[in-house]
C-alpha cells in the first residue's frame, strides 16, 4: 500500500470512496436531490456562515472556483488588492487582470513570510479596494495568513474580502459569518476528502449585491445569477437543471461532509473537532520535523496546519530525497514556489489521514529515513 500524503489529492475514507466508485445517477433522482440538498445545507455549517449566506456546488477545479469569484464580485476597470503569500496569490492576481480589473499587491519581504499589518492597512488607505483577496493557506510556501485579522482591516475600508481556502477549508479555522468572509472557497480535493472535480463555495450576502450590481456579467458558466436558482431549487429539495451537476462526486460530498461535521477531538464535535484535530496533528509533525533538524519555508508563527513545506536537509537532491520516501510506501511532493522549487519538500497532513494515526506515523517514520540516509 502507498500513502498519498502531498497537499491534494489525499487519502479518502472507505465509505467516501465507496460511494465515489457507485455508478452515476441521474440528476434528478431522489438520491442526488437529496444529498445535493444536504450538501448545501452543511456546507454552510462547515464554513461556519450565516443562514443567508449561499452555497455553491459546481463542477470544476480549484482554479475554476477562483475565477467564479473573481469574476463575480469584479467588473472591468474595479480595484482589488491581493495580500500575495506565494504561488496561488500571483495565480489569483493574474486572473483578476484578466478580468480587465486593476490588481494592488502587498506581498511577504520573501517567501514563507506574510506582509505586515502597517504594510496592509497603508494599501487599504491609497487603494481603497473594492475587494481584498488572500490565500488562506499559500500550497506553495506553507503559510496560512490571519485572516479573521485580513476581514476585520478590509471591514474598515469598507472592502468584501475574499479567500481561497484550497488548502484550508474544513482544516483550517474560519468562521465565516463571525469574521465577516464575504466568499470561501475551496476544491473537493483537498481537506474535503473527496477526488477532485467539485468547486465548492459560500458567499455571503454583500458578495451576492456585488454580482448583482455587476455591468459585465461573468462567463454564464460560472455565473452566480445562473446557479442561484439551480442551489435554491435543490436545497428545496426539487429537481432542477443548467448544466449536469457531478453527481456521483456529489453523493459523495454527503458522506464526506456528514464525516467532517460527525468528528470527534478531544472535547471538541464536528467542525470545531476537525479544527483542532488538524491543529494537533500538525503539532506534532513539527515536533518531528524540528528533532529531524529540518526548517520550515513558512516562518514561526505563520505555518499551516494542512501541509509542511520543509527545506531538504543538505547532501540530497530532490528526487533522490522524494524517491527514498517513496521506498517507504510514502509519496510527497517537491517545492512549487518559482523562487525556490527545487530547495524544499511539501508533507500534506489534512482531512482523513488526520483521523489516521498510523498514516501520520508512517509518513514522519518515511521523511525520517530519507533524513537519514542522506546523513
Ligand atoms: C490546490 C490549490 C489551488 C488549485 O486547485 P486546482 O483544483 O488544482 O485548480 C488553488 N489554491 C490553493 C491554495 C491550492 O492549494
Amino acid at each position: 500500500m502507498t500513502l498519498l500524503m502531498i497537499p491534494g489529492p489525499i487519502e479518502l475514507s472507505p465509505a467516501v470512496l465507496a460511494r465515489a466508485a457507485q455508478a452515476p445517477k441521474s440528476h434528478v433522482s431522489p438520491p442526488v436531490i437529496e444529498a445535493f440538498g444536504q450538501s448545501l445545507t452543511q456546507l454552510r455549517q462547515v464554513w461556519c456562515a450565516s443562514d443567508e449566506s449561499q452555497p455553491f456546488i459546481v463542477a470544476g477545479s480549484g482554479t475554476l472556483a477562483m475565477d467564479m469569484a473573481v469574476q463575480n464580485v469584479l467588473d472591468p476597470g474595479d480595484v482589488a488588492l491581493v495580500v500575495n503569500t506565494g504561488y496561488f496569490s500571483d495565480r489569483i492576481s493574474a486572473m483578476i487582470a484578466q478580468r480587465g480589473a486593476t490588481v494592488h499587491t502587498v506581498a511577504a519581504p520573501q517567501p514563507g513570510g506574510a506582509p505586515d499589518d502597517a504594510q496592509l492597512e497603508r494599501a487599504l488607505e491609497q487603494h481603497r479596494p473594492k475587494v481584498l483577496f488572500a490565500t488562506h493557506v499559500d500550497t506553495s510556501t506553507g503559510v496560512r495568513v490571519d485572516a479573521a485579522k485580513l476581514c476585520a482591516l478590509a471591514k474598515a475600508y469598507g472592502a468584501l474580502t475574499v479567500f481561497d481556502g484550497v488548502c484550508a477549508t474544513a482544516a483550517e479555522e474560519l468562521r465565516m459569518a463571525q469574521w465577516g468572509v464575504d466568499i470561501y472557497l475551496t476544491a473537493s480535493q483537498k481537506a474535503i476528502g473527496l477526488p477532485a472535480g467539485l468547486a465548492l463555495m459560500v458567499a455571503s450576502p454583500a458578495a451576492l449585491e456585488a454580482r448583482a450590481a455587476l455591468k459585465h456579467a461573468p462567463m454564464m458558466a460560472i455565473d452566480f445569477m445562473q446557479w442561484l436558482p439551480i442551489m435554491r431549487a435543490y436545497e428545496a429539495r426539487q429537481p432542477s437543471y443548467f448544466s449536469t451537476p457531478a453527481t456521483t462526486l456529489i453523493m459523495a460530498l454527503q458522506i464526506g461532509l456528514e464525516e467532517i461535521l460527525g468528528d470527534q477531538f478531544e472535547d471538541e464535535r464536528g467542525i470545531d473537532a476537525r479544527f483542532k484535530r488538524h491543529e494537533a496533528v500538525a503539532t506534532h509533525a513539527r515536533q518531528r520535523w524540528a528533532q529531524l533538524g529540518l526548517r520550515s519555508v513558512a516562518a514561526p508563527g505563520l505555518e499551516a496546519n494542512t501541509l509542511s513545506a520543509l527545506y531538504y536537509p543538505e547532501g540530497t537532491t530532490p528526487a533522490a530525497f522524494l524517491d527514498a520516501v517513496k521506498s517507504q510506501g510514502v509519496i510527497i511532493a517537491g517545492g512549487l514556489h518559482p523562487q525556490l522549487k527545487a530547495q524544499y519538500f511539501r508533507v500534506g497532513h489534512m482531512g482523513y489521514s488526520t483521523t489516521r494515526p498510523d498514516h501520520i506515523q508512517a509518513t514522519l517514520d518515511a521523511v525520517a529515513f530519507a533524513v537519514k540516509s542522506f546523513q
